[in-house]
């Protein structure tokens, strides 16, 4: 039987005249080798016919194959490998392998050992190492993937080497896109969260070491969903994209960017040394988004407010540093926005407590949580009930009552006091129709509004319809505002007071004397009464300044003829000194607690005791 043709009669040696690829292979090397002639021929036509199969191969296959010798001299390069490396065959033959096949670390840009040398000293097949580069002869870079192995002779003998050498230019590409896009926001460009995880976990590491702090800052937008619903979309996707290149743009090559979706941008400072550092990039920050920005030929401003948190006070791995700096973010929208603040631990049990409120909130009304009490206000030269405030209550199906100081400001923040105010502006009304039906004598009922009931372009129109509905008359409704809507919307305040006015329903300024308003600032408002707030009640007794401020309230009231009412009132002494200064009206625990309508329908039916005013 034949013996079988070892793969190393496939090697062919150049020959100094012509291509080799194409020479006649001479697989036998001594005389002693020469068979009988009957059976040569039939063994040099099977040479031949495994020649012919080894050249086709050679030129079809896209992959690079290139032969050493031993010494590790170039004895063989198919057209895919002259391609690869630049080099014709004629050039490279005889040259050492190291000067026309140089592997390179890609990312060290090492020369790796040759694998051919490997091969051939260890007498294996061997594979180079992950993420190789061939250096091509004119300089450029080829990623390269593959194997070596020894070429023996039919005794087993190491004749050379040869490598195939596999093009992976484009799936190390198509890897390292999909290895991008994971990584970055596809809007921006900017490093996403996955990334940005990955930077704060390495600056950890080395701050750790060497003792140091990195930040985080957390910066949202204002106000940004108004130009996303008002300009649509793409003019909101514009604005992101460029604040986001102003504020890679205002920060250091070292620190990082990111984004992963919204109009949040979180950045990573890792190299901080005092926390003034932070507060400076804060700063730039909030300059970068201030700027103007011009998007389709048109001008647009936005400001930001962003959270700071540092490593290690305030946590020690990116996700609770990144949860704090968002905490802290939200401080600073509370604290007015357009401004940064750092965490403090404090802010964490406000936040989990914020949102408790604001989920509970979400589904009050329509499960009816929501009860409206009523307290009176009381005429002190008389004794009557004047009116009856109403006061929301609250009770949360786990917790209980929860007290308005704590619900309403978060319902303002969320904006779900608007369903909760007109849900409140239709009870009372009702109420008020049902106390007039019954017959009990009359009386006014007065509501608590928001500034962001003001504020809402359709709150007359609601009123106007609910008093249609209800078929009330405007002049025993009442509204009470706080000094802050008039100071600091006083164009839309004024506007509605005068149509409120005009309808014959009455305004008070609740709280008074805590938002430091002007004499002359309340002339400019359509105004019939003013409640001097309870923390100026509660000083008479303890007597002081105080009282100074509650006797210049009344006097003031009076000479702008309105009607003033002190609130809170709890002690005789009080309602003694509010008598004797001519204060028009009280309301407070001493004369009752703010109760449920069939409790102040009683009331109305049969008066405060007779002797409450006398004590
Ligand atoms: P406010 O309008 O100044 O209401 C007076 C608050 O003082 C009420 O607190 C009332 O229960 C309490 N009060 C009355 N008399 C006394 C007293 O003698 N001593 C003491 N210590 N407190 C007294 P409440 O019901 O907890 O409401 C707090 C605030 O929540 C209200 O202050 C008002 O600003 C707001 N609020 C209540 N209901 C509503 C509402 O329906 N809508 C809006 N927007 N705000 C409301
Ligand atoms: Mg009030
Ligand atoms: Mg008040």
């Amino acid at each position: 039987m034949m013996k079988p043709v070892r793969s190393s009669t496939l090697v062919t040696r150049p020959l100094r005249n012509g291509d080799p690829r194409t020479a006649p292979a001479t697989p036998f090397q001594s005389d002693d080798d020469f068979p009988l002639p009957q059976t040569r021929e039939l063994l040099e036509d099977a040479l031949f016919a495994e020649k012919e199969r080894a050249q086709v191969t050679l030129k079809c296959i896209g992959d690079a194959v290139i032969c050493t010798d031993i010494s590790g001299k170039i004895t063989y390069l198919n057209i895919v490998a002259e391609k690869m490396t630049g080099w014709p065959l004629q050039e490279a033959a005889g040259r050492p392998m190291v000067e026309v096949v140089r592997i390179l670390d890609a990312a060290d840009r090492h020369t790796v050992r040759n694998p051919m040398t490997l091969a051939i000293e260890q007498d294996q097949i061997v594979h180079l190492s992950p993420n190789c580069v061939l250096a091509r002869r004119d300089g450029s870079d080829v990623a390269v993937e593959d194997s070596a192995a020894p070429i023996h002779d039919r005794h087993g003998r190491i004749t050379g080497a040869v490598i195939v050498l596999h093009d992976v230019t484009l799936s190390r590409t198509i890897a390292a896109d999909a290895i991008r896009s994971s990584q970055h926001d596809s809007l921006t460009g900017l490093p996403n969260r996955v990334l940005l995880n990955d930077r704060i976990g390495q600056a950890i590491a080395i701050a750790a070491r060497h003792a140091k702090s990195i930040a985080i800052l957390f910066l949202d937008l204002d106000h940004f969903k108004n130009i996303n619903d008002s300009m649509g979309h793409s003019v909101g996707d514009k604005l992101i994209k460029r604040i986001g290149t102003l504020l890679a743009e205002s920060l250091r090559i070292t620190d990082t960017v990111s984004r992963d979706g919204g109009d949040e941008f979180v950045v990573l400072l890792p190299h901080v040394e005092r926390a003034e550092d932070a507060a400076i990039a804060a700063r730039k920050m909030l300059l970068a988004v201030a700027e103007t920005h011009s998007i389709d030929s048109r001008d647009f401003h936005i400001t930001a407010s962003i959270g700071v948190s540092v490593y290690p006070d305030d946590g020690t791995d990116a996700e609770t540093l990144i949860k704090n700096a968002d905490t802290a973010m939200y401080q600073a929208k509370q604290n007015g926005r357009q401004g940064f603040q750092f965490f403090k631990p404090a802010m964490n049990v406000r936040a989990v407590e914020r949102q408790f409120i604001e989920e509970g909130l979400r589904r009050s009304i329509e499960r009816d949580q929501f009860a409206l009490h009523y307290q009176p206000k009381v005429n002190l030269r008389t004794g009557a009930i004047t009116g009856a405030e109403a006061l929301l209550r609250w009770t949360h199906p786990v917790r209980g009552p929860i007290s308005p100081a704590q619900f309403i400001p978060v319902a303002e923040e969320c904006g779900l006091i608007l369903p909760i105010g007109a849900w409140v502006l239709r009870q009372a009304c009702w109420q008020a129709r049902a106390w007039l039906d019954e017959g009990l004598p009359a009386t006014t009922v007065a509501i608590n509004v928001s500034a962001v009931e003001f504020r809402d372009g359709k709150f007359l129109e609601g009123l106007f319809a609910v008093l249609e509905e209800t078929g009330l008359s405007p002049n025993v409704l009442e509204v009470e505002v706080t000094e802050g809507i008039l100071m600091k919307h006083a164009e839309s305040a004024a506007t509605i007071l005068h149509a409120l006015r005009a309808s014959g329903i009455r305004v008070s300024i609740d709280d008074f004397g805590t938002g430091y308003s002007s004499l002359s600032y309340l002339r400019r408002f359509p105004i019939d009464a003013l409640k001097i707030d309870q923390s100026f009640v509660r000083q008479i007794t303890a007597a002081g300044e105080d009282t100074a401020i509650v006797s210049a309230i009344i006097g003031m009231a009076q000479s702008l003829k309105l009607r003033v009412i002190a609130e809170g009132v709890e002690t005789s002494s009080e309602l003694d000194f509010l008598k004797a200064h001519g204060c028009d009206e009280a309301q407070g625990y001493y004369f009752s607690r703010p109760v449920p309508p069939e409790d102040f329908a009683t009331l109305l039916r049969t008066g405060l005791p007779k002797n409450l005013l006398d004590a």
